[in-house]
Protein backbone atom coordinates (compact mmCIF):
# COMPACT_ATOMS: atom_id res chain seq x y z
CA UNK A 1 0.00 0.00 0.00
CA UNK A 2 3.08 2.35 1.46
CA UNK A 3 4.22 1.76 -2.22
CA UNK A 4 1.22 2.41 -4.03
CA UNK A 5 0.48 5.64 -2.19
CA UNK A 6 4.02 6.86 -2.94
CA UNK A 7 3.81 6.29 -6.41
CA UNK A 8 0.60 7.75 -6.79
CA UNK A 9 1.75 11.17 -5.28
CA UNK A 10 4.81 11.39 -7.49
CA UNK A 11 2.61 10.73 -10.56
CA UNK A 12 0.26 13.61 -9.10
CA UNK A 13 3.20 15.46 -8.95
CA UNK A 14 4.60 14.73 -12.58
CA UNK A 15 0.70 15.06 -13.74
CA UNK A 16 0.53 18.54 -12.47
CA UNK A 17 3.88 19.66 -13.94
CA UNK A 18 2.69 18.06 -17.53
CA UNK A 19 -0.48 19.75 -17.57
CA UNK A 20 0.88 22.84 -16.80
CA UNK A 21 3.37 22.84 -19.22
CA UNK A 22 1.12 21.27 -21.80
CA UNK A 23 -1.51 23.63 -21.25
CA UNK A 24 0.76 26.40 -20.73
CA UNK A 25 2.33 25.80 -24.18
CA UNK A 26 -1.02 25.84 -25.62
CA UNK A 27 -1.89 29.17 -24.42
CA UNK A 28 1.55 30.88 -25.81
CA UNK A 29 0.06 29.00 -29.58
CA UNK A 30 -2.82 30.54 -29.16
CA UNK A 31 -1.62 33.96 -28.13
CA UNK A 32 0.51 34.04 -31.33
CA UNK A 33 -1.98 32.62 -33.29
CA UNK A 34 -4.11 35.48 -32.74
CA UNK A 35 -6.72 33.56 -30.55
CA UNK A 36 -6.66 35.64 -27.59
CA UNK A 37 -9.88 33.92 -26.71
CA UNK A 38 -8.46 30.42 -26.85
CA UNK A 39 -5.04 31.71 -25.43
CA UNK A 40 -6.97 33.16 -22.23
CA UNK A 41 -8.65 30.04 -21.26
CA UNK A 42 -6.06 27.73 -21.74
CA UNK A 43 -3.81 29.81 -19.36
CA UNK A 44 -7.12 29.45 -16.91
CA UNK A 45 -7.01 26.07 -17.33
CA UNK A 46 -3.35 25.82 -16.92
CA UNK A 47 -3.40 27.69 -13.58
CA UNK A 48 -6.83 25.41 -12.49
CA UNK A 49 -5.71 21.85 -13.63
CA UNK A 50 -2.71 21.11 -12.12
CA UNK A 51 -4.13 22.47 -8.61
CA UNK A 52 -5.71 18.78 -7.00
CA UNK A 53 -2.62 16.71 -8.54
CA UNK A 54 0.18 19.55 -7.13
CA UNK A 55 -2.09 19.65 -3.76
CA UNK A 56 -2.02 15.81 -3.58
CA UNK A 57 1.37 15.48 -3.88
CA UNK A 58 2.44 18.65 -1.22
CA UNK A 59 0.05 17.52 1.71
CA UNK A 60 0.67 13.22 0.85
CA UNK A 61 -3.40 13.12 0.52
CA UNK A 62 -3.07 9.81 -0.38
CA UNK A 63 -6.67 8.50 -0.61
CA UNK A 64 -6.94 11.59 -3.10
CA UNK A 65 -3.79 10.76 -5.32
CA UNK A 66 -4.95 7.17 -6.01
CA UNK A 67 -8.22 8.00 -6.97
CA UNK A 68 -7.28 10.93 -9.07
CA UNK A 69 -4.57 8.06 -10.56
CA UNK A 70 -7.25 6.02 -11.14
CA UNK A 71 -9.33 8.03 -12.49
CA UNK A 72 -7.06 8.81 -15.63
CA UNK A 73 -6.13 5.34 -16.20
CA UNK A 74 -9.91 4.77 -16.95
CA UNK A 75 -9.91 7.90 -18.96
CA UNK A 76 -6.90 6.85 -21.16
CA UNK A 77 -8.68 3.17 -21.60
CA UNK A 78 -11.99 5.42 -22.11
CA UNK A 79 -10.10 7.16 -25.00
CA UNK A 80 -8.76 3.82 -26.68
CA UNK A 81 -12.36 2.18 -26.48
CA UNK A 82 -13.23 1.77 -30.62
CA UNK A 83 -16.59 3.02 -30.09
CA UNK A 84 -19.07 2.59 -33.18
CA UNK A 85 -18.54 5.70 -35.89
CA UNK A 86 -21.13 7.09 -37.28
CA UNK A 87 -22.93 5.04 -40.05
CA UNK A 88 -24.35 8.09 -41.92
CA UNK A 89 -21.32 7.95 -43.85
CA UNK A 90 -21.51 9.31 -47.79
CA UNK A 91 -20.72 7.46 -50.83
CA UNK A 92 -18.23 7.99 -53.31
CA UNK A 93 -20.04 10.13 -55.54
CA UNK A 94 -20.51 11.18 -58.22
CA UNK A 95 -21.26 8.18 -61.06
CA UNK A 96 -21.90 10.32 -63.55
CA UNK A 97 -20.00 13.08 -64.91
CA UNK A 98 -20.71 16.67 -64.09
CA UNK A 99 -21.63 19.37 -66.94
CA UNK A 100 -19.43 22.46 -66.64
CA UNK A 101 -22.34 25.00 -67.67
CA UNK A 102 -23.92 24.01 -64.71
CA UNK A 103 -21.71 24.90 -62.19
CA UNK A 104 -22.23 29.00 -60.58
CA UNK A 105 -18.60 30.41 -62.25
CA UNK A 106 -20.34 28.96 -65.51
CA UNK A 107 -23.69 30.52 -64.72
CA UNK A 108 -22.43 33.85 -63.36
CA UNK A 109 -20.93 34.22 -66.51
CA UNK A 110 -24.12 34.11 -68.74
CA UNK A 111 -24.89 37.62 -70.03
CA UNK A 112 -28.78 38.37 -70.15
CA UNK A 113 -30.32 38.57 -73.12
CA UNK A 114 -27.51 36.33 -74.88
CA UNK A 115 -27.76 33.06 -77.18
CA UNK A 116 -25.92 31.59 -74.40
CA UNK A 117 -28.18 32.95 -71.61
CA UNK A 118 -31.00 32.20 -73.78
CA UNK A 119 -30.07 28.46 -74.75
CA UNK A 120 -29.52 27.61 -71.21
CA UNK A 121 -32.41 28.52 -69.18
CA UNK A 122 -34.80 27.56 -72.32
CA UNK A 123 -32.99 23.91 -70.87
CA UNK A 124 -32.84 24.67 -67.61
CA UNK A 125 -35.91 27.19 -66.22
CA UNK A 126 -35.93 26.01 -62.84
CA UNK A 127 -33.08 27.86 -62.00
CA UNK A 128 -33.84 31.22 -63.98
CA UNK A 129 -35.23 32.69 -60.71
CA UNK A 130 -32.38 31.58 -58.73
CA UNK A 131 -29.51 32.75 -60.97
CA UNK A 132 -31.47 36.16 -61.15
CA UNK A 133 -30.50 36.78 -57.62
CA UNK A 134 -27.05 36.78 -57.83
CA UNK A 135 -27.52 38.97 -60.64
CA UNK A 136 -29.11 41.69 -58.87
CA UNK A 137 -26.15 41.88 -56.12
CA UNK A 138 -23.05 43.59 -56.64
CA UNK A 139 -21.05 40.99 -57.85
CA UNK A 140 -17.80 39.26 -57.09
CA UNK A 141 -14.76 41.94 -56.80
CA UNK A 142 -17.21 44.82 -57.45
CA UNK A 143 -16.99 47.88 -55.80
CA UNK A 144 -20.43 48.54 -54.51
CA UNK A 145 -20.12 44.65 -52.46
CA UNK A 146 -20.27 44.91 -48.60
CA UNK A 147 -16.18 44.36 -48.43
CA UNK A 148 -15.09 46.31 -50.96
CA UNK A 149 -11.22 46.84 -50.28
CA UNK A 150 -9.79 48.80 -52.93
CA UNK A 151 -5.87 47.80 -52.71
CA UNK A 152 -7.11 44.12 -51.82
CA UNK A 153 -9.42 43.74 -54.93
CA UNK A 154 -7.20 45.53 -57.11
CA UNK A 155 -4.49 42.38 -55.93
CA UNK A 156 -7.00 39.76 -56.16
CA UNK A 157 -7.50 41.27 -59.76
CA UNK A 158 -4.06 41.36 -60.25
CA UNK A 159 -3.74 37.41 -59.26
CA UNK A 160 -6.81 36.25 -61.11
CA UNK A 161 -5.01 38.12 -64.28
CA UNK A 162 -1.47 36.38 -64.36
CA UNK A 163 -3.13 32.92 -63.84
CA UNK A 164 -5.63 33.67 -66.84
CA UNK A 165 -1.79 34.56 -68.64
CA UNK A 166 -1.24 31.01 -68.10
CA UNK A 167 -4.03 29.46 -70.54
CA UNK A 168 -2.17 29.35 -73.66
CA UNK A 169 0.36 27.02 -71.41
CA UNK A 170 -2.05 24.34 -70.14
CA UNK A 171 -1.17 21.81 -73.34
CA UNK A 172 1.46 21.83 -75.75
CA UNK A 173 3.30 19.92 -78.11
CA UNK A 174 4.69 16.62 -76.49
CA UNK A 175 8.02 15.58 -77.80
CA UNK A 176 8.32 13.18 -80.08
CA UNK A 177 11.61 11.65 -78.51
CA UNK A 178 9.96 9.35 -75.35
CA UNK A 179 12.15 9.02 -72.75
CA UNK A 180 12.28 5.91 -70.49
CA UNK A 181 11.77 6.33 -66.73
CA UNK A 182 10.58 4.01 -64.36
CA UNK A 183 7.04 4.83 -62.57
CA UNK A 184 8.76 4.58 -59.32
CA UNK A 185 11.80 7.29 -60.81
CA UNK A 186 8.57 9.41 -61.84
CA UNK A 187 7.05 8.76 -58.29
CA UNK A 188 10.29 9.96 -56.34
CA UNK A 189 11.13 12.88 -58.49
CA UNK A 190 7.36 14.28 -58.40
CA UNK A 191 7.10 14.12 -54.87
CA UNK A 192 10.15 15.83 -54.29
CA UNK A 193 9.81 18.73 -56.90
CA UNK A 194 6.68 19.22 -55.82
CA UNK A 195 7.46 20.36 -52.57
CA UNK A 196 9.90 22.30 -53.66
CA UNK A 197 8.08 23.81 -55.96
CA UNK A 198 5.55 25.09 -52.92
CA UNK A 199 2.88 22.07 -53.05
CA UNK A 200 1.88 20.65 -49.39
CA UNK A 201 1.17 17.49 -50.81
CA UNK A 202 0.62 15.10 -53.94
CA UNK A 203 -1.40 12.26 -54.77
CA UNK A 204 -1.97 10.16 -58.13
CA UNK A 205 -4.75 8.58 -59.25
CA UNK A 206 -6.66 6.50 -62.41
CA UNK A 207 -8.85 8.80 -63.90
CA UNK A 208 -12.17 7.68 -63.94
CA UNK A 209 -14.86 9.18 -66.11
CA UNK A 210 -16.96 11.49 -63.64
CA UNK A 211 -13.45 13.08 -62.92
CA UNK A 212 -13.92 14.99 -66.21
CA UNK A 213 -16.85 17.02 -66.50
CA UNK A 214 -19.01 16.26 -69.62
CA UNK A 215 -19.01 19.58 -71.27
CA UNK A 216 -17.16 22.35 -71.33
CA UNK A 217 -18.45 25.59 -69.31
CA UNK A 218 -16.22 28.51 -69.63
CA UNK A 219 -14.52 30.69 -72.47
CA UNK A 220 -14.68 30.14 -76.39
CA UNK A 221 -14.72 26.35 -76.04
CA UNK A 222 -18.23 26.88 -74.22
CA UNK A 223 -21.00 23.90 -74.63
CA UNK A 224 -17.78 21.07 -76.24
CA UNK A 225 -18.48 17.90 -75.37
CA UNK A 226 -14.94 16.85 -73.63
CA UNK A 227 -13.91 13.63 -75.22
CA UNK A 228 -10.42 13.03 -74.76
CA UNK A 229 -9.15 11.82 -71.32
CA UNK A 230 -5.91 10.98 -69.97
CA UNK A 231 -5.64 7.66 -68.15
CA UNK A 232 -3.49 9.19 -64.82
CA UNK A 233 -4.12 12.63 -62.35
CA UNK A 234 -1.66 13.92 -60.61
CA UNK A 235 -2.98 16.39 -57.59
CA UNK A 236 -1.59 18.14 -55.16
CA UNK A 237 -2.40 21.21 -52.51
CA UNK A 238 -1.34 24.24 -51.80
CA UNK A 239 -1.70 25.88 -48.67
CA UNK A 240 -3.96 29.00 -47.82
CA UNK A 241 -2.34 31.15 -45.56
CA UNK A 242 -3.92 31.38 -41.97
CA UNK A 243 -4.11 35.03 -41.43
CA UNK A 244 -5.98 35.87 -44.64
CA UNK A 245 -8.38 32.92 -44.19
CA UNK A 246 -9.58 33.69 -40.49
CA UNK A 247 -10.54 37.64 -41.44
CA UNK A 248 -13.14 35.70 -43.86
CA UNK A 249 -15.44 36.74 -45.22
CA UNK A 250 -13.35 40.30 -45.75
CA UNK A 251 -11.52 41.05 -48.42
CA UNK A 252 -8.18 39.13 -47.88
CA UNK A 253 -9.90 35.86 -48.14
CA UNK A 254 -9.90 36.38 -51.77
CA UNK A 255 -6.68 37.67 -52.43
CA UNK A 256 -5.56 34.82 -50.63
CA UNK A 257 -8.34 32.74 -53.24
CA UNK A 258 -6.45 34.38 -56.29
CA UNK A 259 -2.76 33.91 -55.04
CA UNK A 260 -2.99 30.39 -54.67
CA UNK A 261 -4.71 29.91 -58.02
CA UNK A 262 -2.04 31.56 -59.07
CA UNK A 263 0.21 29.16 -57.59
CA UNK A 264 -2.00 26.14 -58.35
CA UNK A 265 -1.85 27.30 -62.24
CA UNK A 266 1.34 27.80 -61.75
CA UNK A 267 3.04 24.44 -60.54
CA UNK A 268 0.73 22.65 -62.53
CA UNK A 269 1.67 24.37 -65.74
CA UNK A 270 5.41 23.55 -64.79
CA UNK A 271 4.69 19.59 -64.21
CA UNK A 272 2.70 19.67 -67.25
CA UNK A 273 5.84 20.82 -69.51
CA UNK A 274 7.69 18.62 -67.67
CA UNK A 275 6.06 15.93 -68.68
CA UNK A 276 5.39 16.88 -72.01
CA UNK A 277 9.18 17.86 -72.64
CA UNK A 278 10.01 13.93 -71.30
CA UNK A 279 7.58 12.62 -74.69
CA UNK A 280 4.10 12.00 -72.63
CA UNK A 281 0.81 13.72 -73.00
CA UNK A 282 -0.23 16.18 -70.03
CA UNK A 283 -2.30 19.10 -69.38
CA UNK A 284 -2.69 21.57 -66.70
CA UNK A 285 -6.23 22.49 -64.92
CA UNK A 286 -6.02 25.81 -63.73
CA UNK A 287 -7.85 28.54 -62.78
CA UNK A 288 -10.53 29.23 -65.35
CA UNK A 289 -9.78 26.41 -67.61
CA UNK A 290 -10.68 22.76 -66.09
CA UNK A 291 -11.52 19.85 -67.62
CA UNK A 292 -11.83 18.10 -64.45
CA UNK A 293 -13.29 18.15 -61.06
CA UNK A 294 -10.46 18.58 -59.26
CA UNK A 295 -11.59 18.15 -55.34
CA UNK A 296 -13.15 14.25 -56.53
CA UNK A 297 -9.30 13.83 -57.97
CA UNK A 298 -7.56 15.19 -55.18
CA UNK A 299 -9.99 13.35 -52.83
CA UNK A 300 -9.41 9.73 -55.26
CA UNK A 301 -5.10 10.48 -55.46
CA UNK A 302 -5.36 10.43 -51.38
CA UNK A 303 -5.34 13.78 -50.35
CA UNK A 304 -8.15 13.48 -48.14
CA UNK A 305 -12.29 13.41 -47.97
CA UNK A 306 -15.13 15.84 -49.37
CA UNK A 307 -16.89 17.01 -46.39
CA UNK A 308 -20.11 18.51 -45.25
CA UNK A 309 -18.96 22.01 -46.39
CA UNK A 310 -18.29 20.01 -50.07
CA UNK A 311 -15.03 20.93 -50.55
CA UNK A 312 -11.91 18.66 -50.17
CA UNK A 313 -10.86 18.27 -46.44
CA UNK A 314 -7.30 17.66 -46.17
CA UNK A 315 -5.63 15.79 -42.78
CA UNK A 316 -3.52 18.49 -41.61
CA UNK A 317 -4.92 21.87 -43.27
CA UNK A 318 -8.49 20.94 -43.57
CA UNK A 319 -10.43 23.17 -46.26
CA UNK A 320 -7.63 25.33 -45.97
CA UNK A 321 -6.14 24.81 -48.93
CA UNK A 322 -6.54 25.47 -53.23
CA UNK A 323 -5.79 22.38 -55.50
CA UNK A 324 -3.77 21.85 -58.72
CA UNK A 325 -4.61 18.96 -61.14
CA UNK A 326 -2.35 17.40 -64.30
CA UNK A 327 -3.78 14.79 -66.50
CA UNK A 328 -1.24 12.82 -68.40
CA UNK A 329 -0.47 9.76 -70.00
CA UNK A 330 2.33 8.43 -67.87
CA UNK A 331 1.59 5.59 -65.92
CA UNK A 332 2.45 6.57 -62.36
CA UNK A 333 2.21 3.83 -59.59
CA UNK A 334 -1.83 5.30 -58.20
CA UNK A 335 -3.12 5.92 -54.88
CA UNK A 336 -5.73 3.36 -53.25
CA UNK A 337 -8.79 4.97 -52.64
CA UNK A 338 -9.67 4.45 -48.96
CA UNK A 339 -12.79 6.43 -47.39
CA UNK A 340 -11.23 8.51 -44.54
CA UNK A 341 -14.38 7.20 -41.57
CA UNK A 342 -12.62 9.22 -38.52
CA UNK A 343 -13.10 12.65 -41.13
CA UNK A 344 -16.68 11.67 -41.93
CA UNK A 345 -17.73 10.79 -38.47
CA UNK A 346 -16.48 14.01 -37.20
CA UNK A 347 -18.11 15.90 -39.90
CA UNK A 348 -21.38 14.18 -39.10
CA UNK A 349 -21.06 15.57 -35.35
CA UNK A 350 -19.47 18.89 -35.91
CA UNK A 351 -21.45 21.32 -37.90
CA UNK A 352 -19.47 24.11 -37.63
CA UNK A 353 -19.49 25.44 -41.21
CA UNK A 354 -23.73 24.99 -41.05
CA UNK A 355 -23.93 27.46 -37.98
CA UNK A 356 -21.72 29.78 -39.28
CA UNK A 357 -22.81 30.19 -42.90
CA UNK A 358 -23.60 33.38 -43.66
CA UNK A 359 -26.47 32.06 -46.20
CA UNK A 360 -27.37 28.80 -44.65
CA UNK A 361 -26.03 27.24 -47.82
CA UNK A 362 -24.54 24.28 -45.96
CA UNK A 363 -27.12 21.34 -44.40
CA UNK A 364 -27.00 20.50 -40.89
CA UNK A 365 -28.52 16.93 -41.94
CA UNK A 366 -26.65 13.46 -42.34
CA UNK A 367 -25.87 13.17 -45.95
CA UNK A 368 -28.67 12.17 -48.14
CA UNK A 369 -29.58 10.90 -51.46
CA UNK A 370 -28.50 13.07 -54.46
CA UNK A 371 -29.10 11.62 -57.71
CA UNK A 372 -29.15 7.71 -55.96
CA UNK A 373 -25.50 9.12 -54.25
CA UNK A 374 -25.53 9.48 -50.20
CA UNK A 375 -23.39 12.88 -49.99
CA UNK A 376 -24.03 15.92 -48.28
CA UNK A 377 -24.53 19.09 -50.62
CA UNK A 378 -24.02 22.61 -50.42
CA UNK A 379 -26.85 24.68 -51.78
CA UNK A 380 -24.62 26.49 -54.34
CA UNK A 381 -27.16 29.61 -55.18
CA UNK A 382 -27.44 30.90 -51.78
CA UNK A 383 -23.91 30.44 -51.26
CA UNK A 384 -23.10 32.36 -55.16
CA UNK A 385 -25.71 34.83 -53.79
CA UNK A 386 -23.63 35.72 -50.79
CA UNK A 387 -20.42 35.39 -52.76
CA UNK A 388 -21.71 38.26 -55.04
CA UNK A 389 -23.52 40.38 -52.15
CA UNK A 390 -20.34 40.35 -49.90
CA UNK A 391 -17.75 40.66 -53.42
CA UNK A 392 -15.27 37.84 -51.96
CA UNK A 393 -15.48 33.96 -52.12
CA UNK A 394 -16.52 34.04 -48.12
CA UNK A 395 -14.84 31.34 -47.03
CA UNK A 396 -16.41 31.65 -43.32
CA UNK A 397 -16.79 27.57 -43.66
CA UNK A 398 -13.16 27.25 -44.56
CA UNK A 399 -11.83 29.87 -41.63
CA UNK A 400 -13.98 28.34 -38.97
CA UNK A 401 -13.45 24.22 -39.91
CA UNK A 402 -11.46 23.01 -36.92
CA UNK A 403 -9.40 20.94 -39.33
CA UNK A 404 -8.24 24.26 -40.73
CA UNK A 405 -6.26 24.84 -37.58
CA UNK A 406 -2.39 25.66 -38.26
CA UNK A 407 -0.35 22.83 -38.72
CA UNK A 408 2.10 22.53 -35.83
CA UNK A 409 2.11 20.42 -32.59
CA UNK A 410 -1.00 21.43 -30.99
CA UNK A 411 -3.15 21.01 -33.69
CA UNK A 412 -1.54 18.02 -35.02
CA UNK A 413 -1.89 16.08 -31.74
CA UNK A 414 -5.67 17.20 -31.38
CA UNK A 415 -6.20 15.80 -35.22
CA UNK A 416 -4.72 12.64 -34.04
CA UNK A 417 -6.77 11.92 -31.27
CA UNK A 418 -9.60 12.65 -33.69
CA UNK A 419 -8.25 10.48 -36.34
CA UNK A 420 -7.47 7.70 -33.71
CA UNK A 421 -10.31 7.82 -30.72
CA UNK A 422 -14.14 7.71 -31.23
CA UNK A 423 -14.47 9.22 -27.67
CA UNK A 424 -11.95 11.90 -28.34
CA UNK A 425 -14.12 12.83 -31.66
CA UNK A 426 -17.42 13.22 -29.38
CA UNK A 427 -15.54 15.82 -27.09
CA UNK A 428 -12.76 17.49 -29.52
CA UNK A 429 -16.38 19.55 -31.08
CA UNK A 430 -17.08 20.99 -27.25
CA UNK A 431 -13.40 21.52 -27.27
CA UNK A 432 -12.86 23.82 -29.98
CA UNK A 433 -16.37 25.62 -28.90
CA UNK A 434 -14.78 26.16 -25.72
CA UNK A 435 -11.37 27.83 -27.23
CA UNK A 436 -12.92 29.27 -30.25
CA UNK A 437 -16.13 29.78 -29.81
CA UNK A 438 -19.32 27.50 -31.60
CA UNK A 439 -19.31 30.90 -33.94
CA UNK A 440 -16.16 32.72 -34.06
CA UNK A 441 -16.00 36.25 -34.97
CA UNK A 442 -13.96 37.17 -38.13
CA UNK A 443 -10.18 38.07 -37.21
CA UNK A 444 -8.83 41.39 -38.34
CA UNK A 445 -7.27 41.16 -41.85
CA UNK A 446 -3.69 41.94 -41.55
CA UNK A 447 -3.00 45.76 -41.06
CA UNK A 448 -1.54 46.36 -44.30
CA UNK A 449 -4.87 44.75 -46.06
CA UNK A 450 -6.96 46.98 -43.92
CA UNK A 451 -8.83 49.77 -45.84
CA UNK A 452 -7.12 52.97 -44.37
S1 LIG B 1 -18.39 30.07 -48.68
FE1 LIG B 1 -19.64 31.23 -47.18
S2 LIG B 1 -21.69 31.28 -48.06
FE2 LIG B 1 -20.56 29.66 -49.12
S3 LIG B 1 -20.99 27.78 -47.99
FE3 LIG B 1 -19.10 28.63 -47.12
S4 LIG B 1 -19.80 29.90 -45.41
FE4 LIG B 1 -21.58 29.51 -46.69
S1 LIG C 1 -16.67 22.62 -40.03
FE1 LIG C 1 -17.05 20.62 -39.13
S2 LIG C 1 -18.80 19.81 -40.24
FE2 LIG C 1 -17.99 21.48 -41.44
S3 LIG C 1 -16.58 20.50 -42.87
FE3 LIG C 1 -15.36 21.14 -41.09
S4 LIG C 1 -15.33 19.33 -39.77
FE4 LIG C 1 -16.98 19.03 -41.25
Amino acid sequence: MDLISTLALYFCLTCAIIFFIGLLYSAIIFWFENEKRASFRALLIAIILPIPYFLSWQYSWEIVAIILLIDLILTAVAFSIPLPTSKNRTDRFPKTQIDERDIMFSRNELKPGSQRYEDYYSKNPNRKATDNEFRKEAGLLSNKSIFYNKLAYAASNASFYTVDQFKDAIDGPVNQKKEEISPERMLEFLIGWSKKLGALNIGFTKIENYHYYSHKGRGESYGQEIKEHHQYAIAFTVEMTQEMVTAAPQASIVMESGQQYLEAGRIAIQIGQFLRSLGYSAKAHIDGNYEVVCPLVARDAGLGEIGRMGLLMTPKEGPRVRLGVVTTNFEIPVHKYQQNHSMLDFCNRCKKCADVCPSKAISFDTPKQVNGIKRWQINSEACFTYWAKAGTDCGRCMATCPYSHPDNLLHNSIRWGIKHSPLFRRIAVPLDDFFYGRKPKSADMPSWVKEK
